[in-house]
């Protein structure tokens, strides 16, 4: 995109309303404040949230001034695909890019059980995790909520199925963009858009402890996954420097307020890497922290990053560790790796993005 249309676009979402982030009762004081009727911000929501349209002209229920009006007065945000990746197994993977030109990626995977999407929460990522691409150029910005919306509306749209599944996975760290997460599962699961029970949402962490504790009290249906990736605060703080803020002892004691406050069963997160966490030690370690919890392991083998050493732990080593947690009683499962053939790992698309020149893309 020219600079010129960039800044004018910039501009534009300045004096107007990011309006597929109102929940309904904000879009119908904004209709009555213009003076109109209430029962338009419901055709309007039902047009942005369930038909998924990506102008206002597509609301052909609406008058044609009021159509115009919208249109000058708000920003109906959506995302263009500019890369789509299909794997063998079915997994896409897409690059989108958002109005201002920067690039998100977003992950569809198909399960038995229905269809699953990862959405990226930020463009880019601050929380700096060694092993992770994501965090390779650092934050750029927080999505807005119809951001994260958009990534699921859009590949409802390509595919021309229903979403079963959401998992906040995706680029960034969503308890760092705190207050548009919460807004996102609002709309997310609202009954006027696709209405998504909170039960089917997953929301990951590198630990954010009060964001944690907060995110409790809300007393959310939704399922906490937890990034813990070592079992001693020494590894877990050389892995992640978020560990250094808060300590391992602290962020259990989160995950089990989180389990208390919701009756949610706490999910972790194990990213295997070879001779780095994957020792007898380790999994000594991990046994006994976890042990006795009602909680769920995920042990995910390392996705190498082109920009990183590390490598993916061997398969012995790998089912030696599971069969060691599982025999005891720790509910544990090993991640299926889909879409291998594509750039599956965090940001591994959006990186090789990065390194060309910007795209052309809207
Ligand atoms: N910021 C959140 C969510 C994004 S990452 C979090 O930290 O949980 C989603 C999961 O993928 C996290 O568990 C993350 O640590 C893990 N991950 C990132 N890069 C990876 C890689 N190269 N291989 C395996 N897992 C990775």
């Amino acid at each position: 995109m020219e600079t010129a249309e960039k800044q004018a676009l910039e501009q534009n979402m300045e004096q107007t309303i990011d309006i597929k982030s109102y929940n309904l009762a904000e879009l119908t004081a904004w209709f009555q404040a213009q003076g109109e009727k209430a029962f338009r911000a419901k055709q309007v929501y039902q047009w942005m949230h369930q038909k998924h349209v990506t102008d206002f002209e597509q609301m052909t229920n609406l008058p044609k001034e009021l159509r115009i009006r919208l249109a000058k007065q708000c920003t109906l945000i959506s995302l263009k695909a500019v890369e789509r990746q299909i794997a063998k197994d079915g997994t896409r993977k897409y690059l989108f890019a958002l109005s201002d030109g920067n690039m998100i990626e977003s992950v569809l995977m198909r399960y038995r059980h229905g269809n699953s999407i990862c959405i990226s929460s930020q463009a880019g990522c601050r929380m700096g995790c060694t092993f992770c691409a994501s965090a390779i150029g650092g934050l750029v910005r927080n999505l807005y909520p119809s951001e994260m919306l958009e990534q699921i509306y859009r590949i409802a749209q390509d595919i021309g199925e229903r979403i079963s599944h959401v998992v906040v996975m995706g680029t960034g760290e969503p308890l760092d963009n705190f207050a548009h997460l919460l807004k996102f599962i609002e709309l997310l699961t609202d009954d006027n858009g696709i209405h998504m029970s909170q039960r089917n949402l997953t929301v990951s962490t590198c630990g954010i402890v009060p964001r944690i504790r907060e995110l409790a009290d809300k007393k959310l249906q939704i399922t906490l996954a937890l990034s813990l990736h070592a079992s001693s605060q020494e590894k877990r703080q050389a892995l992640m420097p978020v560990a250094k803020k808060y300590h391992l002892e602290e962020v259990m004691d989160a995950c089990a307020y989180y389990f208390a406050q919701t009756g949610r069963r706490m999910t972790f997160e194990y990213s295997l890497i070879g001779g780095m966490n994957d020792t007898q030690e380790d999994v000594r370690r991990l046994t006994q922290l976890l042990k006795g919890k009602n909680c769920h392991l995920n042990l995910i083998p390392i996705n190498p990053v082109r920009e990183r050493a590390y490598v993916q732990s061997n398969a012995d080593v790998i089912n030696a560790f599971k069969n060691r947690l599982e025999k005891n009683g720790i509910n544990v499962t090993i991640r299926r790796e889909l879409g291998r053939d594509i750039d599956g790992a965090c940001g591994q698309l959006r990186q090789k993005y990065a390194q060309h020149e910007p795209l052309d893309c809207i």
